[in-house]
């Protein structure tokens, strides 16, 4: 699986160019709506909040804004068709250089191809097999921006994969035994436990749980190992 992209390093370069000005908030469909499903903690509110912002003609002007901006605001609430633990993995995606192309992902959830891409989420296991699915029907995508589109159309759009058939081992044991490697280098890059799970896929308690798991066990093996070497 294609987790992580050549260059490891935040990005020198700006992710997406600057707005030329703020006009595009006058034409977002949520400036006279109140506010509530978009700060609400319930998931039948925020879904219906996603889905306003899909059918809202300035969301990559807003994802754009959001991901450029510091302001505390964008840290709850869905904005720009995704609820914070989207946009939180989405940085992650962006520290390890994986950018989104938002323009193909809002051409991905529209009605020439969301059909399609529904098909491929519930087909394909993981993003790769989706991007190589899009790729073949002649679309230039990558797992990032495939990643987007899937969120958009309300799907979990996770970085693991789904298990096999008969697989029945709990997400923390998939974890552990398929992506300790991806959790410690991304704790070496000084992410936050509860982003490491979000970026995985899984932004609860339970992801964050067993992000600590897989550190604590890597850190036992090498003090193990460090015994051995010494002795
Ligand atoms: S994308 Fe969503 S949050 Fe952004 S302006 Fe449109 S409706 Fe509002």
């Amino acid at each position: 699986m294609t987790i992580l992209n050549a260059s490891m390093r935040r990005p020198t370069t700006p992710a997406v160019s600057a707005p030329a000005s703020q006009d595009w908030k006058t034409r977002s469909v949520c400036r006279d709506k109140v506010a509530d499903d978009f700060f609400s903690t319930s998931t039948a509110a925020k879904e219906r909040a996603r889905a306003l912002c899909v059918g809202c003609p300035v969301i990559v002007e807003c994802l754009n804004h959001q991901r450029q901006s510091d302001d505390a605001i964008y840290r709850w609430g869905v904005g720009g068709g995704l609820d914070p633990d989207q946009r939180r993995a989405l940085e992650v995606e962006e520290l390890l250089g994986n950018r989104p192309d938002l323009v193909m992902a809002q051409l991905l959830v529209s009605p020439r191809w969301l059909y399609r891409l529904r098909r491929l989420k519930a087909g394909c296991r993981s993003l790769e097999g989706m991007v190589a699915a899009l790729r073949k029907d002649g679309l230039v995508v990558d797992e990032v921006t495939v990643r987007v589109a899937v969120w958009w159309s309300g799907g979990q759009g996770a970085r693991m994969a789904r298990p096999a058939r008969l697989d029945r081992r709990s997400w923390r044991a998939r974890l552990r035994d398929e992506y300790a490697d991806v959790v410690v280098m991304l704790h070496k890059l000084g992410v936050r436990r509860a982003d490491i799970a979000a970026y995985l896929g899984n932004p609860g308690k339970d992801g964050e749980k067993g992000v600590s798991e897989v550190l604590k066990a890597v850190a036992e093996k090498s003090a193990a190992a460090g015994v051995e070497l010494a002795a």
